[in-house]
């Protein structure tokens, strides 16, 4: 018996061995927060049309809600928001009435908010080793693995720049095999903060977004020189689009609302309303649901096609406004251009730009595709079993090559 234990242990070993030494290839995927997907049709971006034409261009869906934290966990994750439990940008915790956010230290480094088995969790536990460089969730110290194999705190000062972000990536790919990692997730803050300042069809958002895209044909350029070039899967995506915002198009909440009905409201794109008491929920759907410019539901009756609202943490009434609007009593004026809104609204979408070993030549998808499925495709290029998630690889293999 002892025995037959012992042999199924070394089957499984060996297996498991086979699976993550699968594939010797290496993927690297860049996030840039906001890289709404027309920018670089619109835009002078040599590096991302080289891609297009010699990898593949398509276009990918957010999850909703449209945001930075919801989203880049989603990309890791393969959950929707809804399930993996960052739910958006900030939300009330409502065992503790602690307010998750990404600017509160103590909420934001907590792992208990963070459901779900990230790529770099999944990769290690299977011998892969992974790197971030700053991806949502990879400076949190995560239950069941801690952090990727390589990692960057986000809130040690000073912050990498973008230019040593690429150097980073360099770096990694540079080290030895046995400590080389085959998966590196690199972010960038940009062009998100030009599009909230500027607009995302503006003079400074152009220059910006062209700026990336050379520091993109850097880092493209570099791999090229790097004995694994061949070897090398380059992604390049983001979390979500970007509108214009009008100073004119704002619901005023304290017009229609009464203070005692609510405890909190977070954010504003959509807006998460948690009430005194539960009766309240009603009064304040029958307050806004004539009001023009927005839409407004209970957390129970949010429509099935947003996947959002069985999450505990969701707020007892959601406002989502129409694209281009806000919810809100604060000053407007202060930013030009924001994102949040229903993620099937096309001004959400993000571009998507793939080159390397594993990927079609020339190739452009027509139909958008889920962000939930960069999980899968990201496990199915490591060569691991992806752990339950909300995507399909089906969804995408047509941007994959098999043979030659
Ligand atoms: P949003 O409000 O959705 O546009 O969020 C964008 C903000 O997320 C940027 O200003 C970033 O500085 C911030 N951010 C991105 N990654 C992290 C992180 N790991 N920790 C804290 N903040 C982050
Ligand atoms: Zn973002
Ligand atoms: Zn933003």
């Amino acid at each position: 018996m002892k025995r037959l234990i012992l042999s199924i242990a070394a089957v499984v070993a060996v297996a498991v061995t086979c699976l993550a030494a699968g594939r010797d290839t290496y993927t690297v995927i860049v996030s840039l927060d906001g890289f709404r997907w027309d920018y670089a049709e619109a835009f002078d971006t040599p590096l991302l049309d080289k891609m297009a034409q010699q990898g593949v261009k398509a276009v990918m869906t957010p999850s909703f809600p449209s945001k930075t934290f919801p989203n880049h966990y989603t990309l890791a994750t393969g959950l929707v928001p809804d399930h993996h439990g960052i739910i958006a940008n900030s939300f009330l915790d409502r065992k503790t009435g602690d307010i998750y956010s990404l600017s509160n230290m103590k909420t934001k480094n907590n792992p208990k908010y963070y459901g779900g088995d990230p790529v770099w969790l999944t990769a290690k536990r299977q011998g892969v080793t992974s790197a971030t460089v700053y991806w949502v969730g990879s400076d949190v110290n995560l239950r069941g693995g801690g952090h990727a194999d390589y990692w960057q705190d986000y809130n040690h000062k000073p912050r990498l720049k973008p230019y040593e972000r690429v150097n980073e990536v360099i770096r990694l790919l540079s080290l030895s095999e046995d400590k080389r990692p085959h998966l590196i997730m690199a972010y960038f803050e940009e062009p998100d903060a030009s599009g909230h300042s500027h607009g995302p069809a503006s003079a400074q958002t152009r220059a910006r977004f062209e700026d990336l895209d050379l520091m993109l044909a850097t880092l493209w350029n570099r791999m090229q020189e790097l004995p694994i070039a061949d070897k090398i899967n380059f992604i390049v995506t983001g979390d979500h689009g970007m509108t214009w915002l009008n100073p004119e198009r704002t619901v005023p909440v304290k017009k229609y609302l009464k203070t005692e009905w609510i405890q909190t409201i977070e954010n504003d794109v959509p807006a998460m309303l948690y009430v005194t008491e539960p009766r309240f929920a009603d009064s304040i759907v029958s307050a806004l649901k004539c009001v023009d410019h927005i839409r407004v539901w209970k957390k129970d009756e949010i429509p099935a096609y947003l996947n959002f609202g069985t999450n505990p943490n969701v707020g007892d009434v959601i406002v989502l406004p129409d694209v281009g609007w806000t919810f809100s009593d604060r000053k407007a004026g202060l930013m030009t251009g924001t994102h949040g809104f229903d993620h099937t609204c096309s001004d959400m979408w993000v571009g998507f730009r793939a080159i390397g070993p594993d990927f079609k030549r020339g190739y452009t998808r027509e139909s958008t595709f889920r962000n939930v499925c960069i999980y899968p495709l990201l496990c199915y290029l490591l060569g691991i079993t992806p752990s339950e998630n909300d995507g399909d690889l089906n969804e995408v293999s047509d941007l994959i090559r098999t043979g030659n």
